[in-house]
């Protein structure tokens, strides 16, 4: 009798079983605005005043009473001039004042005509002559339309990007506090690895490669927010593999490790982690990327203990690495920092090509848009073929077994989703 294979886990089932024991950071620093982008906030920002402070003007021209200037040429004596950075004195019966875009209307004032709808009077310099009729409220920006004070605009957990800190700027914000980086520490695995510089690719080794998992891994690392320790390569054995986690886990939050976590001779990853700590998922049924491995090091013992050393080990074909990356240690870490802006939703699009021989995991093909609005497949979608990744921008999720025709609609992600 043959014995049953256990079916591998859904993705969705190893996200969920490693969200449910992600203990979000705590910690919290102080940093300058100046210095914030990617960071995390650690604090609701709100705002002690209106943005704008005062109805305003939108155009350069003149702020006019719209009582007096319910016609076309109506002749206003302009009594007053209010550029940006100053502020007007009440506009009486038959007056208007000439105005800069972003300067407070005066008092009595209750629309803007702008200086293209005007004439002046050839005759009276100190005279308009409208060549249009106003509207109360035009070319006003009102008081407290942008931000209302008292009003969170910046929630806890928001992670801060360009748009993010020029808010938190206008409301007068130039420190922010913000939650200290995950401090991650990346190791390779694999005795046929050679970095990039040491040896030119004429005198290398048959069977060597150049690692090229530690460069984009360490770049996706920072991109998700992270302080990252490069640990280097890592030989193909147990002892060394368990000291090199043993040492790592005890000054940082997660570990990532590439390669060595499949079912080969040479493969210690996961025996080293289960030697030290707990395994909670081990392979998965997506494609590229089966062999993923999640646990921590030093599981906390006590609800007072520290935070735990988390591990996350990817494969070692870079596509795999590269798309668990995307679908499971990027959502990691960003419940670990406790962000707040949603995962990256999918779009419909129709691809424009034929997959007939689906795999039965749930696969991930790179693609590309194309100028038709469709998609486009890379020919080689090998886990190893990084090119796939370059050439394309983004990401169709298959369902296992789901055979395409050309012009089905599937769910698709660009990459720059993951990577702002
Ligand atoms: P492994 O998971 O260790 O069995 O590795 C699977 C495949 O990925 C092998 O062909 C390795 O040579 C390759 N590989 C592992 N680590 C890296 C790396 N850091 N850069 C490039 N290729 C790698
Ligand atoms: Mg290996």
């Amino acid at each position: 009798m043959t014995k049953a294979v256990k079916p591998l886990m859904p993705l969705d089932e190893a996200c969920a079983i490693i969200l449910s024991h992600v203990k979000p950071l705590q910690a919290v620093e102080s940093v300058a605005s100046w210095d914030a982008d990617g960071r995390v906030l650690a604090e609701d920002v709100s705002s002690e005043l209106d943005v704008p402070a005062l109805d305003n003007t939108s155009m350069d021209g003149y702020a006019v009473r719209s009582i007096d200037a319910q016609q076309s040429g109506t002749r206003l004596h302009v009594v007053q001039r209010i550029p940006a950075g100053s502020h007007g004195v009440m506009l009486h019966a038959g007056q208007a004042a000439r105005i800069f875009t972003g300067a407070p209307i005066p008092p009595g004032a209750d629309a803007v005509v702008m200086q293209e709808h005007v004439a002046t009077d050839p005759a009276q310099h100190d005279h308009i002559v409208l060549n249009q009729a106003a509207v109360a409220g035009q070319w006003i920006r009102r008081a407290g339309e942008d931000v209302a004070k008292g009003v969170v605009i910046l929630p806890k957990g928001t992670r801060l990007q360009p748009a993010e800190l020029g808010l938190a700027a206008s409301v007068g914000r130039d420190r922010l506090k913000v939650l200290r980086k995950p401090r991650v520490a990346l190791l390779s695995t694999g005795d046929e690895l050679i970095m990039p510089g040491t040896v030119a690719p004429a005198d290398m080794k048959p069977g060597t490669i150049y690692n090229s998992n530690r460069y984009f891994l360490r770049a996706l690392l920072q991109r998700s927010g992270c302080e990252v320790s490069d640990l280097g390569i890592v030989a193909d054995q147990k002892q060394a593999t368990m000291d090199v986690l043993s040492q790592a886990s005890e000054t940082h939050d997660l570990i990532v490790s590439s390669g060595g976590v499949s079912v080969g001779e040479e493969d210690h990853v996961k025996p080293a982690v289960q030697a030290l700590g707990v395994l909670h998922v081990w392979q998965i049924a997506m494609k590229p990327g089966k062999p993923l491995a999640f646990g921590w090091l030093n599981k906390p013992t006590t609800k007072a203990a520290a935070q735990p050393c988390y591990f996350m080990g990817l494969p070692g074909n870079p596509v795999s690495s590269y798309v668990t990356y995307l679908c499971v240690v990027w959502p990691f870490l960003a419940a670990l920092q406790g962000i707040v802006q949603p995962a990256p939703s999918a779009f419909s699009l129709p691809v424009h090509f034929d997959w007939p021989r689906p795999d039965k995991r749930r696969e991930f093909l790179r693609v590309r848009r194309n100028v038709q609005g469709g998609l486009d497949l890379f020919p080689n979608q090998s886990s190893g073929v990084l090119t796939s990744a370059v050439w394309g921008d983004g990401l169709i999720d298959v369902a296992p077994a789901q055979a395409l025709r050309h012009g089905d609609v599937v769910s698709y992600w660009p990459f720059s989703h993951w990577l702002s």
